[in-house]
């Protein structure tokens, strides 16, 4: 690992919780230390990345190396802070496709917030959130973003939409085919904090239907006149999005 490794798309990047400075050091956890110590084999002197979502992007050197853990020291600021647009998705966790492909592609698709939600038709009983935070992680660090999203807790349909921000925007992927196009319903949409919300392998029941269409701040949106599997939708919805409202545009 003995190279410059900080160089853009170039080396180790990692996310900590500790606060990142000039010189301060921070002692990675166990497993990152493993990683550092026995896969890449790093060596005091070494250089990494790290961000914490907080102090942007830094520089940092091995400090110290023991059997079992090291200590990494902050260099230099290399990257600001840069927060992700203020999107969330909303999705019933699917069976087939693990939770840890659709969390994956997700935080490369730059969202903020990952919300599960158990719908009538959700055949996916629980799921593991220490383990979407992990894959979270994991994608920040390797798609160069200086935050993470959150990944929350998953909940039920009628309580996610009794708690539903009022200020934030839900466009609802509905695939009863009425639905205006996606492309035409954002290109004439207000900015504003929103969500994209996709339902499990059966779709929606239509009394959720009626329950999100009844609601001001829902505009249902259609992907066309195929039928996705729910994490393609989830995915092509934010990607359309990013494209016409988000970071992906110049
Ligand atoms: N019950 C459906 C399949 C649902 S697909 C059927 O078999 O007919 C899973 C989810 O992906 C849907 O609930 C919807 O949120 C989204 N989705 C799939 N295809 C879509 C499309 N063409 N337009 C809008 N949303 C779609």
């Amino acid at each position: 690992m003995g190279e410059e490794l900080t160089e853009p798309g170039g080396g180790v990047r990692l996310y900590v919780e500790a606060p990142l400075g000039h010189h301060v050091r921070v002692t990675p956890d166990e497993g990152q230390a493993h990683y550092l110590l026995h896969v890449m084999r790093a060596k005091v002197g070494d250089l990494l990345t790290l961000f914490n979502g907080r102090d942007g992007e830094w520089s940092a050197r091995i400090a110290e190396v023991s059997k079992r853990t090291c200590v990494l020291e902050c260099k230099t600021q290399i990257g600001a802070q840069r927060e992700v647009p203020d999107l969330w998705l909303v999705f019933a966790p699917v069976k087939k496709t693990p939770a840890d492909y659709l969390t994956q592609k997700a935080t490369e698709l730059g969202v903020r917030v990952l919300q599960p939600v158990f719908t009538r038709r959700t055949i996916v009983t629980r799921v593991n959130t220490d383990r979407m935070r992990a894959n979270a992680i994991e994608a920040a660090e390797q798609s160069g973003r200086v935050s993470v999203p959150e990944t929350r807790e998953a909940v039920g349909f009628e309580k996610l939409l009794a708690h539903w921000p009022a200020e934030r925007r839900i466009f609802f992927c509905d695939e009863a085919g009425d639905a205006k196009p996606i492309a035409d319903v954002l290109r004439d949409a207000p900015d504003e904090r929103c969500a994209i919300f996709t339902g499990p392998e059966g779709g929606f029941e239509s009394r959720e239907r009626e329950a999100l269409r009844a609601l001001a701040n829902v505009t249902p949106v259609s992907l066309g006149t195929r039928i996705l599997r729910a994490d393609t939708a989830a995915l092509a919805a934010l990607a359309v999005w990013q494209a016409i409202k988000g970071d992906w545009r110049a």
